[in-house]
């Protein structure tokens, strides 16, 4: 199996599975108690927290751990908008963002709050899956809580530009909330210098185990008030009950912090195989197209190819290619078997959106693989089309 999915999730680095398991079963002290092998562990979850978020920009104090983005985006928007003394009644979100985001935004609709999605520029631009910026100006107004954009979008790739955008939102004394789940350990992120307020984030996109995320909550120049969403024990200054978990907490920062000293170099690499593999299905495939952002500006993470097949649908192609893992849309909405809402808010007819499929390239991938990859995936079509 050749994985090309690593936006879906990502292997656990075997060196941050190492760094996981003493807290297992050597120091599996409760980090909430007071004897010795609970200071430890307190010890380790403190250093972790530090050095998270000296790497994305923060400071220590802001950090919460969850259980994942969806937790942490649940706990960012909904924490905001239901905190009593929060008065006002207007959500500003855009149409790409995960479900994670968009659900939890139409859940608020039920307890009263105004929701406006702002659309992405349409196929065929350059900058085709990125924020309309005007309408999102537009949409922002003196009664907006929360402006919810995502920094780089999982389908496509496109990265937004988040200084533009946490001043759009502070203009009007909105909050920025940036689910920054495909970008954290993948670019650099600074979030104290974006001034953004709340960020989350997921350690399974970047090499890390599944099952912890983050947020930072009042990472910007306001202050933010949370109602928590999971009250108990009071832990993590009361914004997410629960016994925080030290080797998750651990697996999270070692996972960042082997990001962040091989980015320079995974960028390169996983472009040069990025490139390699779009023209060989280039090449190899008639009528394939791209969807998302242009590949030579910046608006695209680098490891993102979605593509457009002229006839056969993404489905099929995957049927038809069991030994590669690549997918149609998003993993999260995989039971749903409705064609990419991203893809449809870019302007693509339904058929066109169940023609696409989403790769995505990460550190692990090799140039071997790659091309084995493409070898498959073009004997696939040849496959298929003698079948049409
Ligand atoms: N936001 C984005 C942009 C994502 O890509 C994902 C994972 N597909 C999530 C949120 C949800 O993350 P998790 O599975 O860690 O809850």
């Amino acid at each position: 199996m050749i994985y090309l999915d690593n936006h879906s999730t990502t292997i656990c680095d075997p060196l941050v599975v190492e760094a996981m398991l003493p807290w297992l079963t050597q120091d599996y002290g409760n980090p909430h108690s007071g004897h010795r092998a609970g200071v430890a562990a307190a010890d380790a979850i403190d250093r972790s927290t530090k050095s998270v978020a000296k790497l994305i920009g923060a400071s220590p104090e802001t950090m919460v751990f969850t259980s994942g983005a969806t937790e942490a985006n649940n706990l960012a928007i909904r924490g905001v908008c239901l905190h009593p003394r929060q008065k006002r009644r207007h959500i500003v979100t855009v149409a790409t963002e995960h479900p994670a985001v968009l659900d939890v935004c139409e859940d608020l609709k039920r307890d009263g709050f105004r929701v406006t999605v702002v659309p992405v520029i349409p196929a065929g631009s350059p900058k085709a899956g990125v924020v309309d910026l005007d309408r999102l100006a537009d949409a922002i107004d003196d009664d907006t809580v929360i402006v919810s954009v995502m920094a780089a979008n999982n389908e496509v790739g496109a990265i937004a530009p988040l200084y533009e955008i946490a001043e759009l939102a502070h203009r009007h004394g909105a909050l920025f909330h940036c689910d920054a789940t495909q970008v954290i350990g993948r670019i650099p992120i600074n979030i104290a210098a974006a001034d953004i307020d709340l960020v989350s984030g997921s350690a399974h996109k970047f090499y890390g185990p599944k099952g912890i995320g983050l947020l930072v909550v009042g990472g910007g120049n306001r202050r933010v008030r949370l109602r928590p969403e999971i009250v108990g024990g009071g832990q993590q200054r009361g914004l997410r009950s629960g016994t925080m978990a030290p080797a998750m907490v651990v697996g999270l920062t070692r996972a960042l912090e082997i990001c962040s000293q091989s980015m320079e170099s995974d960028r390169a690499s996983v472009l040069a195989m990025r490139d390699r593999f779009w023209n060989r299905l280039r090449g190899g495939i008639e009528g394939v197209e791209l969807n998302g952002p242009s590949l030579d500006g910046s608006e695209r993470l680098v490891g993102n190819l979605n593509l457009r097949l002229a006839s056969v649908e993404g489905e099929t192609w995957m049927a038809a290619a069991p030994d590669v893992a690549f997918s149609t849309g998003s993993a999260c909405s995989n039971v749903d078997p409705m064609p990419s809402h991203v893809l449809i808010a870019m302007g693509l007819s339904e058929s066109e959106a169940r023609r696409s499929a989403r790769f995505g390239i990460g550190r692990f991938n090799t140039m071997v693989q790659i091309d084995r990859a493409a070898d498959a995936l073009i004997g696939a079509i040849d496959r298929l089309k003698k079948l049409i």
